[in-house]
């Protein structure tokens, strides 16, 4: 894959799965914007790690979840590279608990980040995408959006919506040279699974064909075949990368 003088924005990119797409597209020598909320120290640890492999790297912290940020990110990036080539929707929260000990609070920043939070960029990204009228857009999604979870009614209803919105919204500008997708992850060994306890992981694996959790490098390597030219005709559809576990 050759990803040379293209524009990666990756969305909650200072850690995790994003961390492992940013670094993907990066050594398939697109330039990477990262972008995370708050915690500095993750971000500046990934800026280095790219830059020491030779890759061009910026970060810009921001809440996605609030609109106008979301177009400050947008516009930094125009402003920086005159584009922006790829797009991946990655950040997210989950909250773990049982539906009748959530509060509103809980529900409204789960579906803000997760869910309108990719309203916002996408909303500001496709104003660019459409002048050139070529375009990726890649949504981080879960198996959750699909199957859904106990415990995690507001994570699997965002993950619902943003499994429907990469369908319409992959109708909607097909015939303007964009294409959306989603990938929708099982299991990845990142810090969101931090709460599980050692027998509660062993007991997930059990349940997960492959016998393993996914790793981020597992989801990279699909964001970057999305973003190819091998996946041209590929819009609308939501991929599931879990190991079989669904
Ligand atoms: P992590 O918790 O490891 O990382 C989350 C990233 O998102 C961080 O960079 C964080 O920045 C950023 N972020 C969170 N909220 C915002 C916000 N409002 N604005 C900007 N950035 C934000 O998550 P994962 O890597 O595990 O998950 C990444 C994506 O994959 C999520 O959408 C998640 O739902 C999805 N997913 C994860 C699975 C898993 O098992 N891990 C399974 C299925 C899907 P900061 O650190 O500064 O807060």
């Amino acid at each position: 894959m050759n990803f040379q003088g293209k524009v990666v924005l990756v969305t909650g990119g200072s850690r995790g799965i994003g961390r492992s797409i940013a670094e993907e597209f990066g050594d398939c020598g697109a330039a990477i914007v990262i972008n995370y909320r708050e915690n500095d120290k993750a971000a500046e640890d990934t800026l280095q790690m790219l830059k020491k492999k030779g890759i061009y790297a910026i970060a810009i912290k921001g809440d996605i979840s609030d609109y106008n940020t979301a177009k400050n990110i947008i516009e930094e990036i125009i402003k920086k590279f005159g584009k922006l080539d790829i797009l991946v929707n990655n950040a997210g929260i989950s909250k773990i608990g049982l539906f009748i000990d959530m509060d509103e609070n809980d529900f409204d920043s789960i579906i803000n980040t997760n869910l309108k939070g990719v309203f916002n960029i996408c909303h500001n990204a496709v104003e660019h995408m459409l002048k050139v009228k070529r375009g990726r857009i890649i949504n981080i999604s879960s198996i959750w959006g699909e199957v859904g979870a106990s415990c995690e009614v507001a994570y699997s209803a965002s993950k619902g919506g943003m499994n429907s919105f990469t369908k319409a919204l992959g109708k909607e500008l097909a015939p303007s040279g964009i294409t959306v997708n989603a990938i929708q992850p099982g299991v990845i060994d990142t810090e969101m699974n931090k709460w599980l306890s050692k027998d509660e992981k062993q007991e997930l694996v059990n349940e997960i064909p492959m016998m393993r959790f996914g790793e981020g490098k597992d989801i990279a390597k699909a964001a970057v075949f999305l973003a190819s030219n091998a996946a041209s005709y590929i819009t609308s559809q939501v991929i599931t990368v879990d190991g079989g576990f669904i």
